[in-house]
């Protein structure tokens, strides 16, 4: 497996591929690899003649009081994680290689990206986009997996994907829980075990919302409410939103739940911000 750093050696190595008639995965990442990440990469290498991991903290997609600077990272782990689950190459670029001086153009997907995340991270899916077109550009995968865990990120994706015509496959992955249903996340390694031991209340909340649904309750209102009881019975959870949105619209769901609906959450633990879903219809 090749780890490469600069974007004409990635660029050199999937002409090659390409020229051999050989299809390309890719799986876009920040690094800190866990299961998710990994069953990701396996489904990319069924699907995929070649796969490449892009492992890079996007410093334009997080905001001024994010946790940018303190994101976990380690390359060394990461590598045997992808060789592992069966990746060709690991595309590691630096900030700058990335974005030269004077960089500015953005893609910005428009009212999609504004609701949920969007809300309390008014920047994070323009700087979303802008790398994610950046690595297709580089990379020109035929398909691109992401995980549901980031439902409206998928959404998102999507969106970019058919409004700017790009000649790629989305593929999205179920998510992948520890044991106790925590959504596995590299900002796991932020909870203290105080913490660590009250963030399965997400998913908790969760499924109680999903039972209720499944029981006949259509109203978006009683599901949100019914997720936010459970999620306030932990001291440690401070909720950012409960909601209830049509998928892949991203739009709110006012009254009856109809159709494929995401119902997700964001809940500060702590002082980390976790996030879960799920989809019904
Ligand atoms: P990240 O490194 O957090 O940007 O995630 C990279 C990709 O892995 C995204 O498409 C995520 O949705 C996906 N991912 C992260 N956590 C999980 C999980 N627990 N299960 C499945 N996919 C995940």
């Amino acid at each position: 497996m090749m780890i490469l750093n600069n974007i004409s050696d990635m660029r050199k190595i999937v002409d090659q591929w390409k020229k051999q008639g050989l299809t390309v995965g890719l799986v876009p990442t920040m690094g800190f690899l866990h299961e998710g990440h990994e069953s990701l990469i396996k489904r990319a290498a069924a699907e995929n003649d070649r796969v490449v991991v892009s492992i890079f903290v996007n410093p334009i997609q997080f905001g001024k009081n994010e946790d940018f600077s303190v994101y976990p990272r380690n390359i060394e782990r990461d590598s045997s994680i992808c060789q592992r689950a069966g990746a060709h190459a690991v595309f590691n670029p630096a900030a700058d290689e990335m974005y030269l001086d004077g960089f500015s153009t953005y893609i910005d997907v428009g009212d999609i990206s504004k609701e949920l995340c969007g809300k309390s991270r008014p920047i994070h899916f323009r700087g979303v986009c802008t790398v994610v077109a950046k690595l297709f550009n580089i990379v020109k995968p035929d398909r691109a997996y992401f995980g549901q865990k980031d439902a409206q990120q998928a959404a998102i994706i999507h969106k970019l994907i058919k409004d700017l015509n790009m000649d790629v496959e989305l593929v999205v992955c179920p998510i992948v829980r520890e044991s106790d249903g925590l959504a596995k996340s590299s900002r796991n390694v932020y909870l203290n075990p105080e913490e660590r031991k009250a963030a399965p209340v997400l998913h908790r909340a969760l499924c109680a919302g999903e039972s209720l649904i499944s029981s006949g309750q259509k109203d978006a209102e009683a599901v949100k409410k019914a997720i936010a009881d459970v999620i306030n019975t932990e001291p440690l959870a401070k909720i950012d939103y409960v909601d209830v949105v049509a998928f892949p619209e991203i739009k709110p769901v006012n009254g009856d739940i109809s159709g494929k609906t995401l119902v997700a959450t964001a809940v500060f633990i702590g002082k980390t911000r976790l996030i879960d879903n799920f989809i019904v219809g």
